[in-house]
């Protein structure tokens, strides 16, 4: 059994407009999203800004509440916990956010920051629990010596290794991480990565990695699910999408990184128009006033997430081999 499951996940945001706030319009946000994770797995979650990979990370985790479906931690439903329940999954899975700056204390030492979890779930206190800090201090590259220091006393890649050794202390075992590393240096950010990877191996961590940038998700991820306007398009094991990505979506954004390997193609399909607005999305498939590949049918039918083997993909125009 997978890990992670989200069934159907949904968040929809009411506009309210007029004189009594009435409710004229939804954001959907994030509309009947399906996936699971391995325990052990890397699933890679791309996307342009605004599709929803964020607001879905916040849904599984409940820091947004969902507007419908259903989200299953190692089999327990985590949409009908409890305060108290969800106080104990908030344990198991943390979040790594893209400015750690902003969601550490800045009044906090490092060592009470580190040792803060573990004294919320009484798992160490007194000198136990700053041995146990120095430990993860040790674990993510940081000394002995910052354990006394300030947030701003950090650079960027400091913060974020800061903020790792915050979801080990309480022995997480699912890491959403949200664009971990998007504001850091390209040296910084594989430093960071390879940290990432190697903590993986040593205590077993599953993680759901969201970012905008295909690269950074290529570099870690098992799988890779693709995302527009709130809906997943492709989802594929990381070879297939980097290597044979079909959804238009996906071939447009993989076309747009720079690679070394001289084996893919790298003709740039230039898309056209911005991306719509969620608030009133395009009928039939949500892609098709951008896509160079667009027939009929796509202005008028929603293409269904088609499974083909290990690889899903919603688009009029893909034709699974199996089945
Ligand atoms: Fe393009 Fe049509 Fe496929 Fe949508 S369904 S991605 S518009 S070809």
């Amino acid at each position: 059994m997978s890990l992670l499951n989200v069934h159907d996940l949904k968040k929809h945001f009411p506009i309210n407009q007029g004189m009594f706030s009435r409710q004229t319009e939804t954001v959907k946000a994030v509309d009947d999203v399906s996936l699971s994770v391995e325990e052990g797995e890397t699933l890679g979650l791309v996307g342009e800004s605004g599709c929803g990979k964020s607001t879905l990370g916040r849904c599984i985790i409940r820091l947004i509440e969902p507007s419908g479906g259903k989200v299953f931690y190692d089999g327990a439903d985590i949409t009908r916990m409890t305060g108290p329940e969800m106080r104990n999954m908030r344990r198991k899975i943390q979040m790594i956010f893209q400015d750690p700056y902003a969601s550490l204390n800045p009044r906090m030492r490092i060592g009470d920051i580190i040792g803060e979890g573990l004294t919320i779930h009484n798992l160490a206190k007194g000198n136990d629990r700053k041995a146990r800090v120095f430990e993860l201090l040790d674990r993510v590259g940081l000394g002995e010596e910052h354990y006394s220091r300030y947030p701003h006393e950090f650079s960027g890649g400091q913060r974020q290794r800061i903020g790792v050794a915050r979801a080990l202390a309480v022995d997480a075992k699912f890491i959403i991480a949200d664009e971990a590393v998007s504001a850091l240096d390209v040296s910084i950010q594989a430093q960071v990565l390879n940290l990432i990877k190697d903590l993986q191996q040593e205590f077993g961590l599953t993680y759901l990695f969201i970012s905008h940038d295909l690269r950074v998700v290529e570099h870690v991820s098992d799988r890779v699910a693709v995302m527009y306007l709130g809906k997943i398009v492709e989802m594929a094991p990381s070879n297939k999408i980097y290597k044979e990505g079909v959804h238009p979506y996906t071939r447009a954004l993989l076309s747009a990184v720079p690679v070394p390997d001289p084996s893919r193609k790298s003709e740039r399909i230039v898309l056209e128009g911005d991306v719509p607005s969620p608030i009133n999305p395009p009928s039939g498939c949500s892609f098709h006033p951008r896509c160079p590949f667009a027939e009929k049918i796509c202005s008028e039918r929603e293409p269904a997430l088609v499974e083909d083997g290990d690889h899903s993909v919603a688009c009029h125009l893909f034709k699974p081999a199996t089945g």
